[in-house]
């Protein structure tokens, strides 16, 4: 407990699913917590729950669409106003954008990288300033392991996350000499909303479900609090020499050639 006490922390997309579990972490190792999420009710309501769970938590849900950087600007602005500067960011918001390259539509290429690639740069560009003056911080990009391996059909979803690896090494390297610290967690197959979404987009949502918690060495899927678990310990003090790396929670899928 407290692992990360006089901290504040802005975690995007925190309304629900992965975004949700690490704010909750967060509070209950001590940060103050700014949920900045596109939906303004998920966000209200995701940083109530925290705050009657978790004694003494202090949150603040901000509508805020990283696709935008006025609003995540704005969102860095009212974290500021609430708690203090911010010490920790986590890129979580992301989408799922899944076609075939060549039927794909502009508008998909377009909303796939403003959220997942540009948020991401968004919220990195909002907080750095900052962090660089105070020689201090902590940025904690959600990637995938799409960020490395591609399957077939879901493009361009990993084109953006490897482009949130290369973000990450980039600033990781730019900002080292000024103590501030750009790492990425790389997620397997986490059960959230995203992925019952996917699940129900296929012709056999069950079959498609049974097919995917086969897939992991383990022979399940990971929960939204094991990636947060990881995000606690990058955001800490515990980590201070990890810098322009990706941690990959899996269950050990990437590491498997075949059965
Ligand atoms: P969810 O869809 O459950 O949650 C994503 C959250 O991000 C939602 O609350 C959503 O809000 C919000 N969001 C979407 N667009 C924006 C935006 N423009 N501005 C602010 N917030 C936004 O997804 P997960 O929790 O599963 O995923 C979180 C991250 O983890 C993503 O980056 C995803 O790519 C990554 N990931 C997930 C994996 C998985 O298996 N679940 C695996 C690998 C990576 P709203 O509901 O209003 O749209």
């Amino acid at each position: 407990m407290n692992r990360l006490a006089g901290k504040v922390a802005l975690v995007t997309g925190a309304g629900r699913g992965i975004g949700a579990a690490i704010a909750r972490a967060f509070a209950a190792e001590g940060a103050a917590v700014v949920l900045a999420e596109l939906d303004g009710a998920t966000a209200v309501a995701t940083a109530r729950e925290i705050a009657n769970a978790c004694e003494g938590a202090q949150t603040l849900a901000v509508q805020t669409d990283v696709t935008q950087p006025a609003s995540v600007r704005a969102a860095v602005e009212e974290a500021q106003r609430a708690f203090g500067p911010v010490d920790v960011l986590v890129n979580n918001a992301g989408i799922n954008v899944f076609a075939d390259p060549l039927t794909m539509t502009d508008d998909d290429w377009r909303r796939c990288f403003a959220v997942d690639l540009d948020g991401v740069w968004n919220g990195c560009r909002a907080v750095l300033p900052g962090m660089v003056e105070r020689r201090a911080g902590s940025i904690i990009n959600i990637a995938s392991t799409h960020a490395f391996q591609i399957i077939p059909g879901c493009f361009p979803y990993p084109v953006a996350k490897h482009g949130v690896i290369g973000l990450t090494r980039a600033l990781g390297i730019e900002y080292a000499p000024k103590n501030v610290r750009v790492n990425a967690i790389a997620p397997g197959y986490i059960e959230t909303q995203l992925t019952h979404d996917w699940w129900n987009a296929q012709p056999d949502p069950e079959a498609a479900r049974k097919a995917t918690l086969e897939l992991p060495p383990m022979k399940r899927i990971g929960r939204p609090e094991e990636v947060a678990m990881t995000a606690v310990f990058l955001a800490s003090d515990e980590a201070p020499f990890i810098n322009a790396s990706c941690i990959t929670i899996d269950g050990g899928r990437t590491a498997l050639h075949h059965e």
